[in-house]
Order: structure tokens, then C-alpha cells, then sequence
């Protein structure tokens, strides 16, 4: 079995390991390093998995659990409880690589069915024991840590299917613990899609997607997950909510809408009900654009959104930054295409990529395209064709198994992301490329990858070297003022990642007072003895 820190860290097992050329060279010649400084595994997390303190849960609990969900099902040993006890953001990869499990859970269950976690949840309730409901892992925000032990209820073991599609209605019903592959290939078969590819789609979840309020990649068009979601049905210790299937109702608060973003604090989302589109690849229309700087980009993209002639589904823009990584990672910087670039002043450090996809009806993607494309036009944006869109696409999941070999290298690297107002965005985007400029040797890259008529989203990736030794507390300052300046600037908290415990501390500065207890409220009311995913999420105390 898997036992060392490594098993744990890494993204996938697929690519984990290797290291892009071109990318080591460009990190190389930025940061000024030697050959030697980036030949080492730093902090591989090679060692075997050890927790300080067993399981905290008494053998008739234990016992109790089990027979509700099966000896099979229940698992207290060290490294499956340390397995659980984090996600994917940078400060838990850093303590796993650093041999550190803060806050493991006391056991790991994998319920079979609806029954089995509205049983457990009585059970725990009784027994004041913690459950953090677990999809894929993907979170980026401590929101999996269990600083007070407790149970990682794990929905991806067994709750993991499609249960019907509703052809008539439009709708699918599925477990929440179904992954986006599993989910995508069902539809796919039957002719639909979700429309919902977060960058992480491979091993995320439905219940997780919902739970922290996510977007896809292609959410300008279908929607972020609030929008997709119909019905669903959750277990909380105050009792079972099941809503019904409605295209919309007026009878007060949708009440499903409360377990959207509710990270685990309210109770388990077992099912939910999603809208679905046809599945029409072959109608897709894709274009990219160049723009002579990201300003000329950003007011471009606003019109094309504003225009009331059809959105794409796929739109985004590199910042220069990010525009120049990815031409150096693709090997075209300095090739003949771009001398001439160069040559009509597309110029390094000042020029944006644009990319579009548009999905749907055949008569509509061409529709759209030819109007973009116009809109592109009269913003001075350069067509330069389909293919740098579509080759995009290919790897979209690819750049999530970078990470792994970069801090291996030495190197931090995390993300960040907002939603702003076209009146802030420029402001919030120069503004955090000032701060980061503060620090030496240190890349900032953005893009805006989800847009909507007020706005759009920011997401940046940030990457510097380690500072040896100090690693935690050197990350945990520098990641504090990158959050605090989006925020001084117009930003919100978040945009798809959630708050989890990470961004907790700033909630109620930006929810302000009375919203945050109304959150209060709510989670009193569904979990009265606190024990869902307690501690620190989303700020509630
Ligand atoms: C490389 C990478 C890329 C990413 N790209 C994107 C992206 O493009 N778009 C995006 O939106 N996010 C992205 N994320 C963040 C993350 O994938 C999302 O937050 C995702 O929705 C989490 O789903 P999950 O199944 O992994 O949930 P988990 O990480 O297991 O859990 C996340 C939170 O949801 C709660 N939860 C999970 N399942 C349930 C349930 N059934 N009932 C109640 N609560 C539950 C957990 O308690 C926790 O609070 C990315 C993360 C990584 C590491």
C-alpha cells in the first residue's frame, strides 16, 4: 500500500514527475539560477507516513460506525487518515513535503448510500464527533483540514453515479461524490454535457463543485455551478433536506441554494439535480486573438460581453506575462510568426492573447464567431486562427501536474482568483503586479477566465523561489498582502475556489457584520451541536 507523504501530495500519478524543459529554462533564467540549484528533489516527501496521535475515537463508536457502514467501509490506520486530512492548496503540499499532518481526522468512512450517512450523521450528532464531508480532494482552501478530529466522510467511494437522465426535463440526478470523467462520459453517451470543466474536472466532484460554489472553464457560457444546480438532496443533523425539481419557483428562499457554497458546514449534499445542454462538439467555433496590450484586451472582451449578440462559452485573456510563458512554453517565441508579431508591434511584456469557443446550435456558433470576430476588429485585436485555442484545450488539465515538479525544484508556486467590476479591474490587476514586483525574483502571471456583463474574474499564478528553511512562514506573509491588496483594490474573496479556512479571517471584513451572522444562524440552525466540518470554515465561528 501507498504509505509516504508523496502518495499524498502529488496530483494525479500521471505526468507528476516531469518537469517541463522549457519552463525549468524560463525559471532558471528569471529567478537567476544554476544548473545546481534546481537538480534536487527539495522536500520530496519520500519518507514513510507517521501521525503523533492514534485515532481519538472510542472502540464502541468505532464499532458503532461500523456496523452501520460496513468493516470495509471504516478506516483508522495512519495513512489513510492522513490521506484525508488536507486538499491541494500550497501551505498543506508544503507541510506534507515538510512531514506535518496538522489536523487528521480520527477515521475515514465510506458510506454505501443516503441511508447509511443519514445514519451516521444521527450518530455523530449524539456523539458530538466532527464529520467533514470529503469529495476529490481538490480544495485549495484548508477546507478538508479536521482541527478537532472527527470522521472524513468520503463520497467518491461508493455515492458516485449518474442516477437518471431526464431527457424531457433537460436534467441529470447524480450522486455527489461522481467525478467530472465519470460524470461527462455518461452524458457524453446519452448526447449531453454538463458544460462544467473546472481546471480540476478530472478528480473533482459534483458535491464539491456545489459545495464551493465552483466554476469551469467554460462557465462565460453555461454558468458557474449556482446556476446549473436544480434540486438537491442533503443530510444535516437537524434533519434531511430534499428539494424538489422546479425551473423556478416563488415560495421564499430556495433553500438548496443555501448548501451552494456551504463547504460542508451545513451537512452532506448526497444528490443533486443539474441542468444539462446538447453535446455538439463538432459545432464549436474557436478563435484567438492578439491585442497590443491587455488594456486594449480587457475593454475589447467588455464589449463582445455587453454586445446582447451571444456569448462564448470558452473566453479568456492572458495578462502580458502570461501571454509571454506560454509562448516560450510552446516554443514560439522568437520563430518566424513572431518576429513578425514583433514586426507589427505585438510586442513582448505588452501583448494578450485572447481565446473564444463558442458551443451550441451550428447557425449560433457561427453567429457569434462572425460577430466577435468584428468586435475583435474594431478593438485592433489581430486574428491569428483557431489552432492556438484549440491546442489549448488539448492540455487544459496539464498544467495542474506542474506543481509537484516545481516545488521539487524549490519553487513556490500557488493561485489566487477574484471577481471584480470592469470599473476595478485594470486597478486590481496593476495593483497586485506592484506588490509582487516588491519581492525579488518573483513571477506573477493573470488571466480573466470566467466574464460576465459586470464584470469578470482575476486568477493569478504566482511562482518564487522557496526561501530554504523559512518556507511556511515566508509563503503565508507574502500570500497574506496578495490577498490583502486584491481586496484594498475592489476584489472579492473569491470567485470559484471558496473561503474554506484559508480565507476565513477575511469574511466578515468583507461580508460585513450582520451577513456574517446571519451565516451563523443559519449553520446553528441546521447544525445546532457544530459538528459539521467545524472550526474555522468559511469563517464561522
Ligand atoms: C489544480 C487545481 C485546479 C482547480 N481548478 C478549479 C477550477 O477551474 N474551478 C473551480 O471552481 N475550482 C477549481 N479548483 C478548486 C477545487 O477543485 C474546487 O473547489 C472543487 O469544486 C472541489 O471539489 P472536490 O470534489 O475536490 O471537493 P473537496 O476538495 O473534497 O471538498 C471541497 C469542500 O466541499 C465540501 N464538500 C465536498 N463534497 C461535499 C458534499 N457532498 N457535501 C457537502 N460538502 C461537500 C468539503 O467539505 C470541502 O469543504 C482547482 C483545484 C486544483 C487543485
Amino acid at each position: 500500500m501507498d504509505s509516504t507523504y508523496r502518495d499524498i501530495l502529488k496530483w494525479g500519478d500521471k505526468r507528476e514527475e516531469e518537469a517541463d524543459p522549457l519552463m525549468i529554462k524560463i525559471i532558471r533564467d528569471k529567478f537567476d539560477l544554476e544548473d545546481s540549484d534546481l537538480e534536487m528533489k527539495y522536500l520530496s516527501g519520500n519518507e514513510p507516513v507517521k501521525l503523533e496521535k492514534s485515532s481519538s475515537l472510542k472502540p464502541r463508536q468505532l464499532e458503532f460506525l461500523a456496523g452501520i457502514a460496513g468493516n470495509d467501509n471504516i478506516q483508522c490506520d495512519d495513512f489513510s487518515r492522513a490521506k484525508f486530512s488536507c486538499g491541494k492548496f500550497y501551505g498543506e503540499l508544503l507541510d506534507l513535503r515538510l512531514n506535518m499532518i496538522p489536523c487528521p481526522p480520527d477515521a475515514v468512512i465510506t458510506p454505501k448510500s443516503h441511508d447509511e450517512v443519514v445514519r451516521i450523521v444521527e450518530y455523530c450528532n449524539n456523539e458530538k464527533i466532527p464529520i467533514i464531508p470529503v469529495g476529490g480532494q481538490s480544495s485549495v482552501t484548508g477546507a478538508l483540514k479536521a482541527p478537532l478530529g472527527g470522521i472524513a466522510l468520503d463520497l467518491t467511494k461508493h455515492l458516485n453515479k449518474v442516477l437518471k437522465i431526464n431527457t424531457e426535463n433537460k436534467t441529470v440526478t447524480v450522486q455527489a461524490g461522481i467525478s467530472g470523467p465519470a460524470l461527462e462520459d455518461e452524458l457524453n453517451r446519452h448526447g449531453f454535457t454538463c458544460g462544467h470543466f473546472p481546471q480540476s474536472f478530472e478528480f473533482s466532484t459534483a458535491g464539491g463543485w456545489i459545495a464551493a460554489k465552483g466554476a469551469g472553464q467554460n462557465s462565460t457560457g453555461y454558468g458557474k455551478i449556482e446556476d446549473m444546480v436544480i434540486a438537491l438532496k442533503a443530510v444535516t443533523p437537524a434533519g434531511v433536506i430534499e428539494t424538489k425539481e422546479y425551473p423556478r419557483t416563488a415560495q421564499g428562499w430556495d433553500i438548496f441554494r443555501l448548501f451552494i457554497g456551504s463547504e460542508g458546514t451545513l451537512g452532506i449534499i448526497t444528490e443533486a439535480t443539474l441542468s444539462i445542454h446538447y453535446y455538439n462538439p463538432w459545432n464549436t467555433t474557436y478563435a484567438s486573438f492578439i491585442f497590443k496590450s491587455f488594456k486594449q484586451a480587457v475593454a475589447t472582451m467588455q464589449k463582445m460581453i455587453q454586445s446582447e449578440y451571444g456569448k462564448p462559452h470558452l473566453f479568456r485573456i492572458s495578462d502580458p506575462e502570461e501571454t509571454d510563458i506560454a509562448f516560450k512554453t510552446k516554443g514560439f517565441d522568437n520563430s518566424l510568426s513572431d518576429k513578425v508579431l514583433k514586426k507589427l508591434g505585438f510586442i513582448t511584456g505588452k501583448r494578450s492573447l485572447m481565446f473564444v469557443a463558442v458551443e451550441g446550435d451550428k447557425d449560433y456558433t457561427k453567429f457569434v464567431l462572425n460577430k466577435i470576430k468584428s468586435t475583435a476588429k474594431k478593438g485592433k485585436g489581430m486574428y491569428i486562427g483557431k489552432n492556438p485555442v484549440i491546442k489549448w484545450l488539448e492540455q487544459r488539465y496539464s498544467s495542474a501536474y506542474m506543481r509537484d515538479p516545481l516545488m521539487d525544484l524549490g519553487i513556490m508556486t500557488d493561485t489566487l482568483e477574484t471577481a471584480v467590476t470592469w470599473e476595478n479591474l485594470l486597478k486590481v490587476w496593476s495593483a497586485t503586479h506592484a506588490y509582487v514586483n516588491q519581492r525579488p525574483k518573483t513571477l506573477l502571471m493573470i488571466h480573466i477566465s470566467h466574464v460576465y456583463e459586470s464584470g469578470a474574474n482575476l486568477y493569478f499564478t504566482f511562482l518564487s523561489p522557496m526561501e530554504k528553511g523559512n518556507e511556511r512562514n515566508d509563503f503565508a506573509v507574502f500570500h497574506k498582502g496578495l490577498i490583502e491588496t486584491i481586496q484594498d483594490n475592489g476584489g472579492s474573496l473569491s470567485h470559484h475556489h471558496g473561503v474554506g479556512r484559508v480565507l476565513a479571517p477575511w469574511m466578515e471584513r468583507h461580508l460585513g457584520k450582520t451577513s456574517m451572522e446571519a451565516l451563523t444562524a443559519v449553520k446553528k440552525h441546521f447544525d445546532p451541536d457544530n459538528i459539521m466540518n467545524p472550526s474555522g470554515t468559511l469563517g464561522i465561528p
